[in-house]
């Protein structure tokens, strides 16, 4: 072991430029080698694992106890300001995410159900990860310019920046379901089209 980390070193040591882009991380590689190459051998007791075992037995009774006496101290209304660790059950109960959390997107509808989306394709444009794709179709009230014939959303490359939902004029896309995981056995049932964005 103490020989190939040694080896190790002077091999990184060959390549090493003080000046180069990676200078830091190769600093950073061969000080993880020297660590290895000086690491104390265990002695026999500690080969045991017996040390090993008592300190993870004693690490999660003392987290137990802590939280068990203050969530009984908190059931009487003592240390409210002390927290104490809460399992949330999931996926029966969520954990539940904050007012602003950007969560799946949805198109919002108008009073008559069609699309508030007047495929302006301002979120297409501003999209990094390029995702979005829509198709504009002319629309019969004269009042409203164009609609979206189709809206596709890829979520399998969406990387759930909002820059679509900030950029719309129209509030038409929101990422405010509150679903946070969707998982899918195919990467085609991760792009969503106006039906299932308009409804599910
Ligand atoms: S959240 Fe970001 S990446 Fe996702 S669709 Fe909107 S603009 Fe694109
Ligand atoms: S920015 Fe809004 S109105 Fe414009 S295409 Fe996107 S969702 Fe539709």
């Amino acid at each position: 072991m103490k020989n190939s980390s040694e080896n190790r070193r002077q091999e990184l040591e060959k390549y090493f430029d003080a000046k180069g882009p990676f200078a830091l991380f190769r600093v950073a590689q061969m000080k993880r080698a020297w660590q290895q190459s000086n690491r104390r051998e265990l002695t026999w007791w500690e080969n045991t694992y017996i040390p090993s075992l008592f300190t993870g037995i004693w690490l999660t009774s003392k987290h137990f106890f802590y939280n068990f006496t203050f969530h009984i101290l908190h059931l009487f209304g003592l240390y409210k300001n002390v927290k104490a660790a809460v399992t949330f059950e999931y996926p029966e109960k969520p954990r539940p995410l904050a007012a602003r959390s950007r969560t799946r997107h949805r198109l919002t509808k108008r009073e008559d159900g069609s699309p508030r989306c007047v495929a302006c394709m301002m979120c297409e444009t501003v999209c990094p990860a390029r995702c979005i794709e829509i198709t504009a179709a002319e629309h019969p009230d004269p009042h409203i310019e164009k609609y979206p014939a189709e809206f596709i959303l890829d979520l399998g490359k969406c990387v759930y920046c909002g820059f679509c939902v900030e950029v719309c004029p129209e509030d038409a896309i929101r990422m405010d379901t509150g679903k946070l995981d969707i998982a899918e056995y195919s990467r085609a049932s991760m792009i969503y089209n106006k039906k299932r964005l308009m409804n599910e």
